[in-house]
């Protein structure tokens, strides 16, 4: 059988015999793959040409409710990629967090388009003025890049590495070609098959190359965008590529990274502590077979427990029965082939030669369930480095299974230096009940992490462990990990766009952006806004409001009303050294009498108040004084409706602008309210 790739809108088997795949477990061939003849710099183009277009088109909102629909999809049929998953040597515990950890990421940001606006491109950040009179004002908006997104990825996460990296690139607009390592490449394409059949993609947002991509860089161009996730030697040799410099292409890669896990001084055997560090250094060191670019390589412990974590890793290890996962006793599967084995056992055989194996044997260990001899398996290998500041290989050579080293430390300071002589990984963990500790240990050792875990037992319950990227958070580190970022919630779907500052007048800029800039044109229309639905709703569009001059009443009424007696308020003999000269009126009753100004209470469109996003006090407000409000709708984002009986409504942005008799701004806050459509259809 040939494993296809899906090129240019149709699934070609490459020509010639291609390469054989296996199952990692029986060694049976499970087919053969070949891009041979695969036209990259065609499917490059025609991603940029097809693909592209479609996606740009969508806004946000659009893209994110297409990632929801995607997943929903696909959860609803997991069964058939566990099925697959299983040939790659995957326990049920491993392929779930292939599969199902890789969906989660299509549902997460799937919900990060609730960040964005409603429109395909992103207005980000403030304002930043720019003339003393207001007229010319500065801003940033994102839009997709015009290109495509090349994603390279390895072999140990065929679906997550796919899923967690086209998530983000659709949602910026931007389409990809997805190349799995061709050793686990099935299995990837199993998923893009149901993809592809489920037609919830425009046409040409992903296509697929489970073949060799060798030479496909040679055809990037300054719009596109590339990810590396691989060993370093391979990701060092592409970011070299020439033409990578000549069109400055974006190449973030993920490399090689000697992960530690940390034992703190206070979590003594008998600890809970103690516990969940051992629990999570053999979990880190088994799951997947230890093919984890985040697994724990290092495990740091102080000098005087060394002997303790020897023997409890040692005990816990010894119930990891390794085999066939099929079979309900095993807890450990084989690596995702024997090219793998013979890779891992290459750099277990360098480590052996400036450290002790303390557990595990290459060759002597028991296989349950399958044939030892035709399948990838190997036996967890425990080392302990007595002098790991002059025996540096545990710090430099990644054996890419599981395989990890015990490194013994004096005091908190040479634990951070152990730490950081992996010379930049993706995450480190430390583990201890200990504030001061943990406080120390992350601001000495964060500057070479990526993401550091606190463990404790007051988060142990939830936490998501050591070896788990979260795609809220930022994946991705420094030095030999390749210094790159990626995934990080709205930050990673801001890798795939461009950032370009605009200037120009309010105006001008509310029209470009569609959001209303502060100092805009403000149209008044007589009917109030309050009024009118979701699409009758002009950005710009402005209520004038009647004034109110404010009494003493107003002050000792808010005070008694709320409860707010701050001095500056109801205390004239207390303000000496402050700003006020005297009782000056509460910032939340301006606001709240402003809600009294702008407020048109008829019931009508607008369905509830959602609530401010941000809000400044920013003149002080003294009896005496008259105040009105212009209230001008700001931005529109709408909603999709969660079921049939919902009311089709949206979010609106309104600027409220608090001003007094000389015309100047006291308060600024925006609110947002949910309006109805009027079209429900
Ligand atoms: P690899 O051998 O470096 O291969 C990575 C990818 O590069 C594969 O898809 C491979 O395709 C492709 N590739 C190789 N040469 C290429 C070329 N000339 N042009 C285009 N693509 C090319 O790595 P691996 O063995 O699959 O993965 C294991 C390594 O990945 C480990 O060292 C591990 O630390 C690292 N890793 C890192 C992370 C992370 O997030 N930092 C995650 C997982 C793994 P073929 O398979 O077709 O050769």
């Amino acid at each position: 059988m040939k494993i296809k790739n899906y090129a240019q809108g149709k699934w070609v088997d490459g020509d010639g015999e291609g390469k054989p795949l296996f199952n990692a477990i029986t060694g049976e061939t499970v087919g053969t793959v070949s891009s041979e003849g695969l036209d990259f710099a065609a499917m490059m183009d025609y991603a940029r040409k097809t693909g592209g277009p479609a996606l740009r088109k969508m806004t946000f909102q659009e893209r994110g409710l297409m990632l929801k629909s995607l997943a929903m999809h696909l959860i609803g049929i997991k069964k058939k990629f566990y099925a697959v998953s299983a040939y790659t040597g995957a326990t049920k515990v491993d392929s779930w967090i292939d599969i199902e950890g890789g969906i989660g990421n299509l549902f997460a940001n799937a919900s990060l388009r609730r960040q964005f606006g409603d429109q395909p491109f992103y207005v980000e950040g403030e304002m930043a003025p720019l003339s003393k009179e207001g007229t010319f004002i500065g801003h940033h908006i994102m839009f997709p890049k015009q290109g495509v997104a090349i994603h390279i990825n390895a072999f140990n996460f065929p679906i997550w590495g796919m899923l967690e990296k086209i998530a983000v690139n659709f949602m910026a607009g931007v389409p990809a070609i997805v190349k799995p390592a061709a050793l686990t490449s099935y299995l990837t394409e199993a998923m893009v098959q149901e993809i592809i059949d489920s037609k919830i993609l425009p046409e040409g947002a992903l296509q697929l190359i489970c073949g060799s991509a060798n030479g496909i860089l040679d055809h990037v161009t300054n719009q596109d965008v590339v990810t590396f996730t691989g060993s370093a030697s391979t990701g060092k040799m592409l970011k070299a590529h020439p033409q990578l410099t000549e069109e400055a292409v974006p190449f973030n890669m993920e490399a090689d990274s000697l992960n530690a896990s940390v034992l703190g001084e206070d979590a003594v055997p008998g600890t809970e502590e103690f516990d969940l560090f051992i629990k999570e250094v053999q979990r880190e060191m088994t799951v997947k077979a230890g093919q984890k670019c985040t697994a724990v390589r290092r495990i740091i412990v102080p000098e005087k427990l060394v002997e303790d974590v020897q023997i409890a890793l040692g005990q816990r290890l010894s119930k990891t029965v390794v085999g066939d996962p099929a079979n309900e006793e095993v807890r450990m599967g084989a690596l995702a082939g024997k090219s793998q084995v013979e890779e891992v056992k290459e750099k277990v055989q360098k480590l052996s030669k400036s450290q002790e194996m303390v557990f595990g044997d290459l060759e002597n260990f028991e296989v349950t369930g399958a044939d030892k001899n035709k399948g990838a398996f190997l036996s967890p290998i425990l080392f302990l480095n007595n002098d790991p500041f002059k025996n540096t290989d545990c710090h430099n050579i990644e054996a890419f299974g599981p395989v990890s080293t015990i490194i013994p430390y004096k005091d908190l300071n040479e634990a951070i230096e152990l730490a950081k002589m992996g010379k930049g990984s993706l995450v480190c963990s430390i583990v201890t009940n200990d504030d001061k500790i943990a406080q120390e240990f992350v601001l000495g050792a964060a500057c070479m992490h990526g993401r550091i875990l606190v463990l404790n037992a007051a988060c142990a319950k939830e936490s998501t462990g050591h070896g788990s990227p979260m795609p809220l958070l930022t994946h991705g580190g420094p030095g030999r990990a390749g210094g790159g970022e990626e995934m990080g919630g709205k930050r990673g779907i801001l890798h795939y766009m461009q950032r370009t500052a605009i200037q120009g007048s309010p105006t001008m800029l509310t029209k470009i952006t569609n959001q209303y800039q502060y100092g805009g044109e403000q149209i008044e229309y007589d009917k109030h806004v309050f009024q009118k639905y979701f699409e009758e709703i002009e950005i710009g569009e402005t209520v004038i409001t009647r004034k109110h001059t404010v009494l003493e009443a107003d002050i000792v009424n808010f005070a008694n009303v709320s409860g707010d007696n701050f001095y500056a308020h109801v205390d004239a003999t207390s303000l000496e050294g402050t700003i006020f000269e005297r009782n000056v009126a509460h910032g939340y009753w301006i606001l709240s009498k402003a809600a009294g100004l702008f407020v048109d209470g008829k019931k009508g469109p607008v369905l509830l108040n959602y609530g401010l996003d941000e809000c400044r006090f920013t003149k002080p407000v003294y009896p005496g004084m008259t105040i009105g409000v212009r209230f001008t709708a700001k931005e529109k984002i709408s909603q999709e409706k969660k079921d049939e009986n919902d009311i089709k409504k949206g979010i609106v942005k309104f600027l409220v602008d608090v001003y007094d008799e000389t015309g100047e701004t006291v308060a600024l806050a925006t609110i947002l309210t949910m309006v109805k459509f009027k079209n429900q259809d």
